[in-house]
Order: C-alpha cells, then structure tokens, then sequence
C-alpha cells in the first residue's frame, strides 16, 4: 500500500500543482492534443508551399481586372470545394482595372543610358512623345517647398535615402504634391532598404483638383546616382515615356470558404489575406502566400475532423494592393452582422519564420489570446503583441471587430515586395508551414472555445 501510494503521489501531485496553478480547464490543458495535432499536420509536408507555387506559377501575377486573377479565383474556388470546404462562394466586387504599358526612362544628360523603371499603380501614361525634363532631387517636401521656385517644368526626384521602415508618404501622394508646384513628372526612390536593381510598384493616387503628372519609381541605385550628380553641380535631363492607362472598373471576387460552426454557427471567426497581387513578380509573398496559408490551416482542421463550436471563414479578399474594394464590400456586405465577428486574422507580411501576433482589441481578449499563444510554445510562434491587423481586416476592425496580423521575420520582406522578384524561391516550405501552424491553432481555439471573444 505504502509502495503504490508513493507512487500514485508521485505521478498525480505534479499533475494537480500544475492545475491548480493554470485553473482545471485552463485552455492550454484543454486545447493541447487538437493544437498538436494541427501543428504536426502543417509540419508534416509542404501541401501549402506546393499550392502555393502551383498557383503563381500557373497564373503567375494577379492584379486587379486582369484575367489571371480571375482564373486564381476560378481555380481557388473548385480547389476549396475540393478540400470539402462549405459555402465555398465567390462574392463579386467592382475593381479598378489600371493596366501598365512599356515604360522608359531615358537619361539623356550628363550621359545617354536607359535606367529601369516602374509605374506606381494607378498613374497616368505620357504623350508617345515623352516628358523630356530636368531632374530636380529632393529629399522631403519640406526640401520641394524650399526649391519651389525651381520645381517649375521639372521632373522631381524624391530620394528619401534613409530607409527607416516601410513608408509610402511619396509614393502615394509625390505626384499630387510635385505638380503643385509646377512639376511635369514625379519619380520616387523604391520603397526598400537594399536593391539589385529592382524597381518596386506600388499605389498611389491623384488628387481632383491637381493636373495629375506620370508617377514611377526608380531603382535605388539610380536614385543614389542621380543624387549625387546633382550634389555635384551636374545638370540631369532624361525623358519619361509611360503607355499606362486606366480602363473602366472590372468584376472580380471575394473567394469564401468555411468550416461552419457546430453550436454558434453565426459566430464568426474571419481570417485570410489578399488574392490579388501587383503585375510584377508572382506575389508569392505578397499575398499568395498568407493567403494560401490560411486556406490551408482551414483545410487541415477539416481533414483532422475538427469542427470549431463557431464558424471559421477563410477569406481571399481581392483588390488589396489598389483600391481595397474587397476588403470594403465584405465590410458593407456584412455590417449588420459585425457583432458576430468575433475576430479576424489577417497575414498579409509574408510567411517567413512566425512569432507570433499583433493584437487590437480589449485587455481582456489579449490576456486570452496570449494564453492561447502558449499553445505555440512549441514552435516558438505564439507571442501576442499590443497593436496589429491588416489592410483588409481594417474596415472590419473600424466597425469595432477585435483584429490581430500575423508577425513574421520580416528581415527580408521589403527586399522583394511589390518587386519583379517576389517569387516562390524568396520563401522556406517548413517556415511556411508554421505560418500555417500557427494561424490555425490560434483561429481554431478562438472559434472553439467556450467563452467568445470578448469585444
Ligand atoms: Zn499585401
């Protein structure tokens, strides 16, 4: 009796102490053997990566109004129905439909060269004749209002050259704020911290009131030479030449697919990321990748049997990079049930090695997820920050859904993003897979567990 009874408090005082100490039903006890069970999954293959390249290598890039975007969709959705996916649907969205057309710049003084270029999206084209122009360089606008007086009939130049985080201020509004001063073209330096001479696109827009001017980026390494010409007095001239043009709206999708909740089947959990890309590169990173990951965190609970008490819906949002129009028509789609989205989970930052997310939301819902978090120790990935989202839960989130964004290494991220090489080869299977660890068990728990959300 003695001998069993060391043994029985040997092997259950632990046990106890351990719950006692977390609370009998605490959700890290409670969720431990369906969270390994999803982790093992994701880790256990490259079902996502491999998706993943067979989607942007047999549509390759998907920008708003084009016809590989739509057939992405297309294939998304019989893909979705085949993983046994329910409501698969797709729900349609006006989009903008700009299209890019040859693009030159052509430095003509001090020396004759061709320097890459890309069109930032939504810009106008020029004349087939060109802008032929002198180069002014600035720094910020506080440095254009300065050389107001000399921006006249010239093409600016922002070389913002301290690269200090992902910051689109020139991007977005260079050619509104440089044909206010009498500018006839705007160039931007790339939006990155290291090139090999990749140009990045990305958005940017006009203003009704302004006479709208061409709008491109050039590579840093231009950037940084036409700098220092003009540091040392040299006069710089080249001529722009831009076939860019903006057609009427075009229809696209939403893709939606969903693991309907067993008792709270109106209680929603959204998460995903954007379908559609820049015409460059594939969008591996940005944002097949997130998106796919979280398809793929959907379709693994599906094959382990795992259906949550709420609903999950997976959403491929289309239109991100210019216009958000998806993001806003689930918004307005769905506003009259915003009190039952109970959370969204946005990747849109790559999937590169995860460590966790970026919360906004209560108090009392951040001290829920970081427990939740803990399920992820294992893979180091489950650090819940204050502050986060994304572009395409945002609407979502202004309407008062609590709202959390994937957190990845993103060392290399703005390398590549919005680039020609944002391709499949900038990203790890295995890292991937954690990616698609880690949104499942954190929206699977979510949508499981007995107390919701709280707002
Ligand atoms: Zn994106």
């Amino acid at each position: 009796m003695q001998r069993s009874f060391s043994l029985l408090t040997f092997v259950f005082v632990p046990v106890l102490a351990f719950g006692q100490a977390a609370g009998p039903e605490s959700l890290v006890e409670q969720y431990r053997a369906d969270a390994d069970r999803l982790i093992d999954a994701a880790l256990a293959d490259s079902f996502a990566y491999d998706r993943l390249a067979f989607m942007t290598d047999t549509y390759g890039p998907r920008i708003s109004g084009s016809q590989a975007l739509e057939d992405a969709i297309d294939w998304m959705l019989d893909e979705m129905n085949e993983d046994g996916l329910e409501n698969v649907r797709g729900e349609d969205v006006m989009v903008p439909r700009w299209v890019r057309g040859e693009e030159t710049l052509t430095l003509l003084e001090p020396r004759v060269a061709d320097l890459r270029i890309l069109g930032l999206g939504g810009t106008i084209g020029t004349s087939p004749t060109g802008v032929t122009a002198e180069v002014l360089v600035v720094n910020s606008y506080d440095d254009l209002t300065a050389n107001a007086d000399k921006a006249v009939g010239k093409i600016i130049l922002y070389n913002n050259a301290e690269w200090t985080g992902y910051d689109t201020t020139y991007r977005r509004s260079g050619a509104v704020r440089a044909a206010q001063v009498g500018a006839v073209g705007s160039l931007i330096r790339s939006v990155g911290p290291v090139s090999m001479y990749t140009p990045h696109t990305g958005a940017s827009s006009y203003a009704d009131d302004v006479v709208k001017i061409p709008h491109a980026a050039v590579t840093i390494e231009d950037a940084s030479m036409m700098q220092r010409m003009q540091d040392r007095g040299q006069k710089i001239v080249v001529r722009l030449n831009m076939d860019d043009v903006t057609l009427p709206d075009a229809l696209s999708r939403n893709v939606i697919g969903e693991i309907v909740g067993s008792e709270f089947p109106d209680e929603v959990v959204v998460f995903g990321g954007h379908i559609d890309s820049w015409d460059v590169g594939v969008g591996a990173m940005d944002d097949g990748g997130g998106v796919v990951a979280a398809w793929e965190a959907l379709r693994l609970m599906k094959e382990l049997g795992l259906r949550p008490r709420r609903t999950i819906r997976v959403i491929a949002w289309t239109n991100e990079e210019n216009g958000s129009r998806g993001a806003n028509a689930y918004k307005n789609a769905y506003l009259d049930q915003i009190e039952n989205h109970i959370l969204g989970i946005e990747s849109d930052g790559g999937v590169f090695k995860p460590s966790g997310f970026g919360f906004s939301g209560s108090d009392a819902a951040f001290n829920l997820l970081t427990e939740i978090g803990h399920l992820l120790d294992r893979i180091d990935s489950g650090t819940i920050t204050k502050g986060g989202g994304g572009a395409d839960i945002g609407p979502l989130m202004r309407e008062g859904m609590p709202g959390m964004g994937l957190r990845v290494d993103r060392t290399e991220y703005f390398w590549y993003h919005h680039s020609p090489a944002d391709t499949m080869d900038k990203l790890d299977p295995h890292e991937m897979g954690l990616c698609v660890a880690t949104m499942a068990v954190m929206a699977y728990v979510v949508a499981d567990m007995e107390t919701r959300l709280p707002r």
